[in-house]
């Protein structure tokens, strides 16, 4: 068995969260009388805490699903773990239950008030105190390192992810996305690009506190409107970029469209209402650059054409809109 402190150190190693996730569960699943370790995702789901399993133990090595459904067959209320819900209702540190042969601990990971994953670890014999403390100083390595990565990942201002974040994941999920298929019932993965329309105003108007005020509300009605599978960022100033996971077309116009209707139905305070135009486009295969300067280029279309509006890439391609405006530049530049 490795020293414990070499495991430590390549446990740190990673600068991703899922990697991380599984380096903390295979340094505990080698701590003496662990038989089972899982990651749990702690989410909503229309108003009910539920978990479904991340990463977990199998035959000695760790498994993840971070992106694929395998985890989620195995999604529950949080309720059926009375002992876990209870802790996390009171913002406490651990629970445990025991069984005769089985005996599972619970560790749930807090960042910034909120617990969204919870470690679990069983073995068919008592945690000894000894074992305990040293299970609980793993633990707190990988939470204090966890949330680091978590501030170096997010914008100050809204919590979201930031720009550098996003450079890194897309490029891995866009790896793992197929080819173009154009049909409309394929599930794929989409980006849209989204900006607040006459924000400068807003600031003008009532000043830069106000303005903050209304990123940051904007940011809370994104989180709300997408699936914890989705990954939202801010890309600087008054625009957001939404990677979507796996859906279709029409669902993804819907999804969207919603979140406009949300935030245009949403009151400011003081301010009253604030619009946002959204252009969007399916992750084919590109480079970051190519898919984000699509984005650009249907979300232009939208201020263009009278703002509070969603644009598809396609759809704005092929009404000819945008090769017009292609032309003219040329024209300008050359
Ligand atoms: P459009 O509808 O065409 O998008 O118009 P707009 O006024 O929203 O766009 P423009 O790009 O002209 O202005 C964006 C403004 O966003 C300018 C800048 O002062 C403001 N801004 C950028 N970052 C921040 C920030 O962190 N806080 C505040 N309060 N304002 C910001
Ligand atoms: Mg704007
Ligand atoms: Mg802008």
């Amino acid at each position: 068995m490795k020293p414990l402190l070499q495991n430590l150190a390549e446990m740190t190693a990673h600068r991703d969260h899922l990697r991380l996730e599984v380096s903390v569960l295979s340094t505990l699943l080698k701590l003496g009388h662990v038989v089972q370790v899982r990651a749990l995702e702690l989410f909503e789901q229309d108003g009910a805490a539920m978990l479904r399993p991340r990463s977990w133990s199998q035959d000695g090595q760790i498994v993840s699903s971070e992106h694929d459904a395998a985890g989620d067959t195995q999604r529950q209320p949080l309720a059926r773990e009375p002992e876990l819900a209870q802790c996390i209702a009171a913002g406490g540190e651990s629970a445990a239950r025991s069984t005769p042969g089985r005996h599972t601990l619970w560790l749930p990971v807090w960042q910034a008030g909120r617990a969204t994953t919870c470690l679990e670890i069983t073995q068919p014999r008592a945690f000894k105190k000894h074992q305990h403390d040293v299970i609980k100083g793993v633990f707190l390595v990988y939470q204090n390192y966890q949330n680091l990565l978590d501030y170096s990942e997010r914008d100050a201002l809204t919590g979201l992810l930031n720009r550098k974040t996003f450079e890194e994941q897309f490029a891995r999920q866009a790896s793992a996305n197929p080819g173009a298929d154009d049909n409309a019932d394929t599930p794929r993965q989409w980006l849209a690009a989204i900006d607040i329309d006459h924000f400068k105003g807003v600031n003008d108007r009532f000043g830069h506190l106000f303005g903050d005020e209304v990123l940051i509300l904007v940011a809370n009605l994104l989180r709300t409107q997408f699936k914890s599978q989705d990954r939202i960022f801010r890309f600087g100033g008054e625009e957001f970029v939404v990677l979507l996971r796996s859906i279709t077309l029409p669902q993804t116009r819907q999804a969207l469209e919603r979140l406009r209707l949300a935030i245009q139905s949403h009151v400011f305070p003081q301010i009253g209402q604030v619009t946002v135009s959204i252009g969007f486009v399916a992750l084919h295969a590109g480079s970051p650059v190519e898919i984000l300067g699509r984005a650009d280029q249907a979300l232009y279309h939208a201020k263009e054409s009278g703002r509070n509006r969603v644009c598809f890439y396609d759809d704005v391609m092929h009404s000819g809109a945008l090769q017009v405006k292609v032309a003219h530049d040329e024209v300008e530049l050359f």
